[in-house]
């Protein structure tokens, strides 16, 4: 069985005393390996190398720094494959869907190529008299990334890049579910030639997350996962003085009109809808229907979804299993409770369905494509983050009706909206407190350049990933005044300065 251990300046290292976590390839059940948990004292050790890392990779050239980060790029497209084997077989997400999460992250190395652009600061001659005046941008030091288990290469990628070309060394601490994604980008930064120290991994669970959050040695953390931990993650870490963006769970809505083309709404449900298992942070988990294309859709959706094939993400199926056991539990167990509650039950994808119901060997965690109808507001299945392939349908009988169920929601993740009236999704973007939408996109995640966050509970803080919001959550801005002597120099004056 593999051993997954953390890596520290370089190597990989087992540290002092560590716990171990069971890793379970989902599709079938089986232990494959097991990971090393980090304690105080390993975190101790990983912060103390990044620091001293920190000292020379925060002051490298912007060009030595561009150089690694093409590098790491040419390397990560080269070799992807390997990368989506991995996650595939730790996470069970299907292999192409892991080629994709893959070149998502990507893009935001590609985007942080354009680092020594993205860091330039303003300059303005004769602010003042002979008095200049130019703005910087510097690294903060080692910086923390907690990330979750069911994107575990590109959520670690929407950070950093950028972290990394901005001059902070990284610590990053994945999900103990699927961790070894994170050592193997880890080689790759080696072979990239990125200096050791700059990218640690540290294994674990909650033991190694308190000693990131109350290093004095960690000036930043950028987590993502369920919304109690973001909360959690957001008050601890700025309690000890640290920046922290912190990235919670979603209950994503797509609002569909009347005037909607009913086929492309019907596919967009059931990728954005199933798509991962419905293990995605943007996946479509309530559809709003307004009016009287609710009967029409449902049947649209459900007909999809009893063509989707589901097992071993190795064998070309649609959809893999969830990520564990309790997991496959507790979203069979929503399924239960929206039957209790009253909600019509179109696609029932619990287990024991049939006996070849899902393609794989052994006893994968699986839940097949599950649709319901009349779902209330008041039922769990709307109300919680299921976090699997359970899609709720919600009848409304107006648009305004929707954006109120919408924007009375707890979460601000993502939202779409499917319409062909131009004006009604300008009203819809505009109106909706959200923060990342689509119009006639079901799933809007934003290109590197731009960046990717929620609102509300979705989002602690209020700095989101990557684009120029990434940069700047990881420098610190600097103003200098600067004049140099000439012959009107001097004078004592006590007044507030003022420029002329
Ligand atoms: P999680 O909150 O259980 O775990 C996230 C990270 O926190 C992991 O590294 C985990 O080891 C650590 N952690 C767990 N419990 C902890 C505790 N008590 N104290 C300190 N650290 C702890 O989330 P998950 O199950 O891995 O991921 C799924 C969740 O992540 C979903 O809610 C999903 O919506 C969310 N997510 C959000 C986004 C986003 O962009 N908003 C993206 C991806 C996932």
């Amino acid at each position: 069985m593999a051993l997954t251990q953390h890596w520290i300046n370089g190597a990989e290292t087992s540290g002092q005393g560590g716990r171990l976590s069971d890793i379970t390839n989902p599709a079938t059940g089986r232990i494959t390996g097991q990971v090393t948990l980090g304690s105080r004292e390993l975190v101790d050790q990983a912060v103390a190398n990044s620091y001293e890392a920190w000292k020379s990779w925060g002051s490298i050239s912007l060009a030595k720094r561009a150089t690694v980060m093409f590098r790491f790029r040419e390397l990560l497209n080269e070799r992807k494959p390997e990368l989506a084997a991995i996650i595939t077989e730790q996470h069970g997400k299907v292999l192409d869907d892991a080629l994709g999460e893959i070149s998502r992250g990507q893009e935001v190395v590609e985007f942080a190529c354009g680092a020594p652009h993205l860091l330039k600061g303003g300059f303005s001659e004769n602010a003042s008299t002979n008095v200049d005046v130019h703005s910087k941008r510097q690294s903060l030091g080692p910086v923390a990334i907690i990330s979750p288990f069911n994107f575990p290469a590109m959520v670690p990628m929407w950070f950093f890049p950028v972290a990394i070309a901005s001059g902070n060394t990284v610590i990053l601490k994945p999900s103990e579910k699927d961790p070894a994604a994170a050592n193997w980008m880890a080689q790759l930064w080696k072979e990239a030639g990125l200096p050791d120290g700059v990218f640690n991994v540290v294994h674990g669970d909650k033991e190694a997350v308190d000693a990131l959050l109350d290093h004095p040695d960690v000036k930043a953390v950028s987590f993502v996962g369920s919304t109690p931990i973001a909360q959690y993650v957001y008050e601890r870490g700025t309690a000890n003085g640290k920046r922290v963006q912190a990235l919670g769970g979603a209950k994503n809505h797509m609002l569909v009109l009347p005037d909607a083309d009913l086929d492309l709404a019907a596919d967009s449900a059931i990728n954005a809808g199933f798509g991962a298992a419905g293990e995605r942070c943007m996946a479509i988990s309530a559809l709003v229907a307004v009016g009287e294309i609710g009967d029409a859709l449902v049947a649209k959706i459900a007909e999809r979804a009893r063509t989707l094939r589901t097992g071993d993400g190795t064998r070309g199926c649609d959809m893999g299993p969830l990520v564990t056991s309790q997991h496959r539990d507790k979203v069979a167990g929503y399924i239960e409770a929206g039957i209790s509650a009253g909600a019509t039950l179109v696609v029932d994808g619990r287990p024991g369905q049939s006996a070849d119901q899902f393609d794989s060997d052994g006893e994968g965690f699986f839940v097949g494509p599950t649709l319901f109808d009349h779902v209330g507001e008041d039922m769990s299945i709307y109300q919680d983050e299921i976090f699997g392939p359970v899609l709720s349908v919600v009848r409304v009988d107006s648009y305004d009706e929707g954006l109120a169920l919408i924007n009375r929601n707890p979460y601000g993740n993502g939202t779409a909206i499917f319409t062909n009236d131009g004006g009604a999704a300008r009203r819809f973007e505009n109106e909706v407190t959200v923060g990342m939408i689509g119009i006639n996109v079901p799933i809007p995640v934003p290109m590197a350049y731009f960046s990717f966050g929620g609102w509300k509970a979705s989002l602690f803080g209020d700095s989101h990933a990557h684009g120029t919001e990434g940069f700047h959550f990881f420098t610190r801005g600097k103003v200098v005044t600067s004049r140099w002597l000439d012959p009107s120099h001097g004078g004592i004056n006590l007044g507030f300065p003022q420029n002329d």
